[in-house]
């Protein structure tokens, strides 16, 4: 069925990948994407589908520019990716997180609340649930969340919100938890991007504390792909609100970094232990056995996904040095 949608964030990370994606295998849907361009956003990503968007800067937490979008496009769903992202920055300063992730996804329930019919797709995250021990099982949905840092934190209190959404005013929506994301498009100052740029520059790798914190990283692609099935769901008559997303293929960091290192063919001598992140999360891991029972399950091979985002970025990196020696 054709959809009207909104797409926040979507000039960022999972955001740009879900509207090149979405517009591809959907291109009689609308797509509105609502972004307000922080650091973490590059419009350009945009370009191949330039022209069967509309591209609206701006902030979440803006309730009448939101109000006026779902009407002038007869929004069905509004797919919620904008957010402030980085961990470390949220340790620094936590204010722009409770703007964005709590006021901005509140903004957002206001809009549903008096447009009943369009549906909120929240796109949280596994770091929600704090961290767990190596021998801990995986996190399934009805656990307790105990997250570790502002940025968890602000994503829990988000999630909350929309809970009592549902309950109070009965608006419809679905939250997903996924694990730690991969792939091109990511901002520089994420690890897996780190550790590429880094490698590729022949520069010392910093890698927290003793790198054997664990990840499940799923391809960015996989990520959208379950996003995808759980559009399809009918929301009015399945009772389930939270979806896990996870593929069950951890690594430690230091492996990670390893394996970059291994693929440019630059020696291990360049990873530098640095001082760990504070209230560091040791390990993530989430069941994600529901979201396979709707037929999604991930596709790509993390080697294969790896060098795909190592020429991303060495692509990149060229031609960011090309414009420097344009000036
Ligand atoms: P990102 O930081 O790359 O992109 C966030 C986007 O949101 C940017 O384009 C930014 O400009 C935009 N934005 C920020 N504040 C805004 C506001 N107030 N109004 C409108 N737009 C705003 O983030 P990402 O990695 O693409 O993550 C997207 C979502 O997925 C986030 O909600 C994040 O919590 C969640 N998530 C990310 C991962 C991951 O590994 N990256 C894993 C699980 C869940």
């Amino acid at each position: 069925m054709r959809m009207n949608l909104i797409v926040t964030g979507g000039a960022g990370f999972i955001g740009s990948h879900f509207v090149l994606r979405h517009v591809d295998q959907y291109p009689n849907d609308t797509v509105v994407v609502l972004d307000k361009l922080t650091y973490a956003a590059d419009k350009t990503f945009l370009d191949p589908v330039a022209d069967s968007i509309t591209f609206i800067e701006g902030d979440i937490a803006d309730q009448a520019l939101v109000t006026d979008i779902v009407e002038k496009h007869a929004i069905d769903v509004i797919v919620n990716f904008a957010a402030e992202s980085h961990v470390d920055n949220s340790i620094n300063d936590a204010t722009p997180f409770l703007h964005t992730n709590v006021i901005g996804t509140q903004a957002l329930i206001e809009v549903v609340k008096a447009h009943p019919n369009v549906r909120l797709f929240h796109i949280s995250t596994d770091e929600v649930y704090g961290d767990i021990g190596d021998d801990d099982p995986s996190c399934n949905v009805g656990d307790a969340l105990h997250p570790s840092s502002p940025y968890s934190a602000s994503k829990a209190a988000a999630e909350m919100l929309v809970l009592a959404a549902i309950r109070t005013f009965g608006i419809q929506a679905v939250i997903t938890r996924c694990t730690n994301n991969y792939g091109p498009h990511q901002a520089d100052e994420k690890f897996i991007p780190t550790i590429i740029r880094k490698a590729l520059a022949d520069e010392p790798i910093p890698v927290y504390g003793t790198g054997k914190n664990k990840r499940d990283w799923i391809y960015v692609g996989d990520h959208c792909d379950a996003i995808e099935t759980i559009l399809t769901v009918d929301w009015k008559t399945d009772q389930r609100l939270i979806f896990n997303i996870g593929i069950d293929r951890e690594f430690e960091n230091l492996e990670v970094a390893k394996m970059v290192l291994d693929l440019l063919g630059k020696p291990h001598e360049l990873i530098t232990f640095v001082e760990d992140r504070k209230g560091h999360d040791w390990r993530y891991a989430v069941d994600s056995s529901e979201t396979r029972t709707l037929g999604w399950a991930p596709k790509k091979e993390f080697e294969d996904g790896l060098k795909e985002t190592i020429e991303w970025y060495r692509h990149r990196m060229k031609v960011q040095r090309s414009r420097i020696c344009d000036v």
